[in-house]
């Protein structure tokens, strides 16, 4: 191949090459536009098919187009270069028009989104300026008063949050929420910010109104609690007033009652004189009736004194065993009389700290019950058993027993059970209630099981330290 023919084949080649280059230039370039492009192509077409002529000739095959070959040569590397540079600018030109659409769409939403919420969002200067502000911005400013909503000054307060800013008066004032979010400062300008306002009047006026209320709460609980102190200090004053009048009249009642007992006592000895049947009989009643009488002013005054709290405890510590033996063997007597066996069982000595007294009155209360509602030939054991922690003191008896329909309720005031097959006992009924209170005071357990006809076991659990935080009531 001759020089010239490789010449005319990279000038083919060149051509060839701007011709596509031109070709996949966009219709919508800037730089180029529809007509320019075809033109263009026209042209870098010709020189294609004249260098295509040209190489043909050189190689001896024909030869065409002679006229044009040396333009075709002169002509084509600034061609060339020209639609290269073309294609290049164009391509850059699309993707910065690509680009800036991006960015006007993306502008477009953002201002859309600006003015489609309901927050106003503003953007404002330390001299309080606005250099930008959405509808609802618009509309609170507006509504605004002198004197409300200083921008200045919330630029100044930078990012200080304000809850609830009054925005108008009267009846259509408004409350907005503030933030603001300082922005860098244009160089040489004052400091700008973005601030945001929220309507947020529904909720400051629920929370006022909660506020009222509460308010009102406070003053209706101080003056009902006003009012209760001074119920409870006039229910003090009845119950001090009562307390007096039962240690009074217990005092009152129990001396005559004394001497009545006393004196009935002295008849029936026969110390002043010999008595007929009948009279003993009668005095008999008499002193019967006495002692009961004496025995439910003692109850009533026991009940309202403990329930008045005016029985403080007095704690000791005890041996349980000895104790209870010495109680069991101060009510040897009744049993005697009412042919009923007392035995009693204790295994060890244990010490309880507890107030003996009190753990005495109801041990007592319950062996006496046990005796009088025992028939003569049975049997009451008091028995009491120990562990770390507890002493149990127990008092059973082969008596009438109680019905599980009546356990629970002879523990209440003025409760006792009718069996219409026996004559009541004298009784009170409210031997139990003390006992319950006292177990109470002294943290004591008190339980009952029984069975009707065979016989109840009636059982105190003491703890073997005193629970001092249990006060007596
Ligand atoms: P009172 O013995 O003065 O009637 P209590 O409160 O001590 O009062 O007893 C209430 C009632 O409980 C008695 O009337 C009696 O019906 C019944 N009760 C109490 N202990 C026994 C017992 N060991 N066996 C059978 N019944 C009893």
């Amino acid at each position: 191949m001759t020089l010239d023919a490789i010449a005319d084949l990279v000038a083919l080649l060149a051509f060839g090459l701007a011709a596509y280059f031109v070709l996949r230039t966009p219709n919508d370039s800037p730089a180029v536009g529809r007509q320019v492009k075809y033109t263009l192509l026209a042209v870098t077409s010709v020189y294609v098919i004249v260098s295509a002529s040209n190489l043909l000739e050189h190689a001896g095959v024909t030869s065409f187009f002679d006229v044009y070959e040396d333009y075709a040569e002169v002509l084509w590397v600034p061609l060339v270069v020209w639609a290269i540079y073309t294609r290049i600018g164009a391509e850059q030109l699309v993707a910065a028009r690509r680009a800036e659409d991006a960015i006007r769409r993306e502008h477009e939403l953002l201002t859309r989104i600006v003015e489609t919420t309901p927050t106003g969002i503003l953007v404002a200067d330390t001299n309080g300026a606005v250099s930008f502000a959405n509808d609802v911005a618009e509309r609170i400013l507006g509504r605004a008063t002198p004197g409300q909503l200083d921008l200045g000054a919330i630029v100044r307060s930078g990012s200080l949050p304000r809850a609830r800013e009054p925005v108008g008066q009267g009846e259509d004032m408004r409350f907005v929420a503030v933030r603001s979010t300082p922005l860098s400062a244009d160089p040489g300008g004052p400091d700008r910010a973005v601030i945001v306002l929220v309507d947020v009047t529904d909720r400051v006026r629920s929370d006022d109104r909660a506020e009222e209320y509460r308010q009102g709460l406070e003053r209706a609980i101080d003056q009902r609690t006003g009012e209760l102190l001074e119920a409870n200090r006039q229910l003090q004053h009845a119950s001090d007033a009562k307390q007096q009048f039962l240690a009074k009249m217990s005092h009152e009642l129990r001396t005559p009652l004394n001497s009545i007992i006393g004196f009935t006592e002295i008849l029936l000895k026969g110390l002043s004189g010999p008595l007929a049947e009948e009279q003993v009989r009668q005095l008999s009643m008499v002193r019967g009736s006495g002692q009961n009488l004496l025995e439910l002013v003692n109850d009533v005054l026991d009940i309202s004194r403990l329930e008045a709290g005016y029985s403080p405890v007095s704690i000791a510590t005890i041996d349980v065993c000895a104790r209870t033996k010495a109680l069991v063997e101060s009510m040897d007597g009744i049993a005697t009389v009412n042919e009923v066996e007392l035995v009693y069982a204790c295994d060890g000595a244990p010490t309880i700290e507890t107030d003996p007294d009190k753990l005495d009155q109801v041990v007592r209360n319950l062996i006496s019950n046990a005796l009088k509602f025992t028939d003569p030939g049975g049997r009451v054991t008091v028995s009491i058993a120990s562990d770390d922690d507890c002493v149990a003191i127990s008092v059973s008896d082969t008596g009438i027993g109680i019905a599980e329909e009546d356990q629970e309720r002879i523990f209440e005031a003025f409760q006792q059970v009718d069996r219409p097959d026996r004559i009541r006992p004298a009784g009170t009924g409210l031997g139990l209630v003390i006992c319950r209170e006292l177990c109470g005071a002294l943290g004591c357990g008190l339980t009952i099981s029984s069975v009707p006809d065979e016989g109840s076991v009636f059982t105190v659990t003491v703890p073997r330290q005193f629970p001092g935080h249990l006060v007596i009531l």
